[in-house]
């Protein structure tokens, strides 16, 4: 027998409807690329969603296409998400930082049919533009007295090509399953790979990340996505803000540390979110001009581990809470949100800092386990480590034109690629990336936590860890750091500092200080270019 309730189906401009009829004139208030701040609300922000959809339509996008952007977080990259959506075509979120050959590459196998850039990439898409045919027309997200002489094809400024529309519009009647975003993993390993999310999928997944354990978005927050809309999804914010009625601050370019600390306190933001090195550049600018962060009340902080000390600083003395999150691109992302459950609340700060660096328990829609190599399901002891596999309502099934590709195994799961814990209490700790973990003597070493430990160093901006080719044990550990401004860290002093925190074999075999460490296009560390660089490199 089936329910008699009405079919409702999960639709994205469903959020915006909301957020247009209920919460109308809330903010939406963004750092332009051309320089001044922008302000608009979520009535307005439907409105030329409309126009957006009504506009794409008379260029011949239709149900299914796919139309990129390249963009940062502004109303209008915002805009363009639910226009493009709301016909059913596909927004494919371009990350700038990949290299100009996996841009080629993912939106070639996209093939995308329109772009919607920013003034930032004009020239970089001017560079690769022959080499994306498939793209037909270029929508510079402007306004015609900003519109630079250009050699892109049919290119066009974003309000001229707006204007030609009216925002007399019905979004398409869609199922809930119809593909509604396309993310691509950055192809740390191998060529990137497409996650196609649904209409259902990314709804879902706000309101998973909505919920009080998690995010806890209300009507009275105003929530700053710094994670990019290019990096999966900004975690949902651009969906999340809109359906909990929050205001909305859009950083647009500038994500430097006065930059950030600027507009957290003009406009009064109370949660945002990003990866952990814009918040090491944040400390430091709170550090060097005395600041104070009077409005925030929390920080979502993920996509590669957060330190210790980078929570401790939030906390105890700006006041902010924490939420320690973790996911991934095929995760829609997020897969764990670290809050403190009342069974293991006490006073002790030390204690609760170690749960609070845990990557958190899995929210509703999550499921997790871990195994070993060949599938055997291991204990939660908070000591084994396995490979973390999960199934869920916001997980990958297959990849983007590899749908022949099996990725799931027998029960479902799919395998993060994560090495992880998990504790009794349900605290799921990440202990490396399966290829970066470093194996000494038949034993692992959990190069992130030796990372962890690193940056609490006072001299320690940046630290990475490596596995180096032993004779006797197969792989050592190596510290590779970079220095505070400043500073000269000694190596005798960091092992110093960091003996009475690990067991004894885990101690690296050398301490190297470099001016720069390599990051990804996702801000994590890339261990495969460290490797390359230290792949001579004798111990001492
Ligand atoms: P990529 O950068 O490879 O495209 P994602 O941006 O999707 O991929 O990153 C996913 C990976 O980032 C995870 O599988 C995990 O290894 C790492 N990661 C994300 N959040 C955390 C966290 N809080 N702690 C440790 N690792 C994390």
């Amino acid at each position: 027998m089936r329910g008699l309730m009405q079919d409702w189906p999960l639709l994205i401009h469903k959020v915006i409807d909301y957020a247009a009829n209920e919460h109308p004139k809330r903010p939406v208030v963004s750092r332009s690329v051309e320089g001044p701040m922008h302000r608009t609300n979520y009535a307005e922000v439907r409105e030329r969603a409309l126009k957006v959809a009504k506009r794409l339509e008379m260029d011949g996008i239709r149900l299914g296409d796919r139309v990129a952007t390249l963009a940062w977080n502004t109303w209008r990259h915002l805009e363009t998400w639910y226009g493009i959506t709301g016909i059913g075509a596909i927004y494919h979120t371009v990350n700038p930082r990949l290299f100009e050959d996996q841009i080629v590459f993912i939106m070639s196998h996209a093939e995308d049919r329109l772009l919607f850039l920013d003034l930032t990439f004009v020239p970089l898409v001017e560079k690769i533009a022959s080499r994306i045919p498939s793209v037909e027309r270029f929508v510079v997200l402007t306004d015609g007295a900003h519109m630079p002489e250009t050699s892109l094809r049919n290119a066009v400024a974003y309000e001229d090509w707006l204007a030609e529309a009216d925002s007399d519009f019905a979004w398409l009647t869609l199922d809930e399953t119809t593909a509604a975003g396309l993310c691509y993993t950055s192809g740390t390993t191998g060529e990137p790979k497409g996650v196609l999310y649904s209409h259902r999928s990314n709804v879902l997944h706000a309101m998973m990340t909505v919920m009080p354990d998690a995010f806890g978005l209300s009507t009275r927050d105003v929530v700053m996505p710094v994670v990019p809309l290019f990096h999966a999804n900004s975690w949902s914010l651009a969906f999340a803000a809109p359906m909990a009625g929050s205001s909305l601050v859009m950083p647009g370019p500038k994500l430097d540390g006065a930059s950030i600390y600027e507009i957290l306190n003009a406009e009064k933001v109370t949660f945002t979110a990003a990866v952990p090195t814009i918040w090491f550049s944040l400390l430091q600018h709170l550090d060097a001009h005395a600041g104070q962060l009077p409005h925030l009340t929390r920080v979502g902080i993920g996509g590669s581990a957060c330190p210790r000390a980078v929570i401790e600083a939030f906390e105890k003395r700006f006041g902010v809470q924490v939420l320690h999150a973790w996911g991934m691109t095929e995760m829609s992302p997020v897969g764990s949100i670290c809050s403190i459950k009342p069974d293991i609340q006490t006073e002790d700060y030390d204690r609760l800092l170690d749960v609070k660096v845990t990557q958190g328990y899995a929210p509703f829609g999550v499921e997790w386990k871990i195994t070993d190599d060949n599938g055997r399901k291991l204990p939660h002891d908070g000591k084994t480590f396995g490979r973390l596999k999960v199934r869920g309502t916001a997980v990958v099934r297959r990849y983007f034109r590899r749908e022949d590709e099996e990725i799931l195994d027998e029960e479902g799961f799919f395998d993060t690629g994560d090495v992880a814990t998990l504790d009794e209490n349900g605290y799921m700790r990440i202990t490396d990336r399966s290829k970066d973990v470093i194996k000494s003597g038949g034993e692992w070493i959990s190069s992130i936590e030796l990372e962890n430990l690193a940056v609490g160093h006072p001299d320690v901006a940046e630290a990475a860890v490596i596995g180096v080719h032993h004779p006797k044990w197969d792989e050592r550990p190596i510290l590779i750091l970079v220095p505070k401004p400043g500073r000269e860290p000694k190596k005798e002093d960091v092992l110093e500092f960091l003996r009475p925190r690990i067991a004894k074999w885990w101690m690296p075999d050398d301490v190297i200080v470099v001016p720069d460490i390599p990051h990804t296009a996702t801000g994590k560390i890339q261990k495969t270019a460290l490797r390359d660089r230290f792949r001579d490199y004798q111990l001492p």
